[in-house]
């Protein structure tokens, strides 16, 4: 049986929402407020649009390198991560907010949101990279389609992002070829 400890579900979760974020700037559809929230920032639902704001602006200086993430080498990787750890308040505290239940933050309790986002994006990371290198980050299998997934397959066989589409058409064309072969 495949057992997920909570540990994990926080780490893909806040994995995804980083890439969501990546993708959705691609797309130039960015909603990063619902897509915080999805992804268990419960904080997400009532912080200013300031705030959203410096998230977003955050999130896109690190977008460049985790559109890099498919297939990059852990060494390069380990020296990013670590220099943007170096820049962030990591302290980390017990809280609860939200109606959520007592879990910790990487920041102090007074760290404002978009610190708290971009400490659990980067610990993430961190801790991703030392789980499983960046063998789990991909990029969409689908034609016209460069959006990025996280693999949390057991046997690593996702082969498209979370845009249900891109399967089904993928699927559809892969079906049409065969016919024509036999
Ligand atoms: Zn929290
Ligand atoms: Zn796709």
């Amino acid at each position: 049986m495949y057992v997920t400890s909570a540990h994990d579900t926080e780490i893909r979760l806040t994995l995804e929402a980083a890439l969501d974020f990546v993708n959705a700037l691609a797309d130039g559809e960015v909603n990063t407020r619902s897509s915080l929230h999805h992804h268990g920032f419960s904080r997400a639902a009532n912080t200013s649009e300031a705030s959203i704001h410096r998230i977003e602006q955050r999130l896109a200086e690190l977008t460049p390198r985790l559109r890099s993430l498919p297939g990059a080498d852990p060494a390069p990787t380990v020296d990013w991560i670590n220099s943007e750890l170096a820049q962030l308040n990591i302290v980390p505290s017990l809280t609860t907010h939200d109606d959520a239940p007592l879990h910790i933050h990487w920041t102090p309790a007074s760290a404002s949101f978009d610190d708290q986002v971009m400490a659990d994006v980067l610990m993430a990371l961190a801790q991703e990279v030392c789980d499983h290198g960046t063998e789990r980050f991909g990029v969409c299998a689908a034609t016209d389609c460069e959006d990025l997934f996280y693999d949390s397959t057991r046997n690593g066989s996702r082969r498209f992002c979370p845009d249900p589409r891109c399967a089904s058409r993928t699927h559809t064309a892969d079906h049409r070829a065969r016919k024509r072969h036999n």
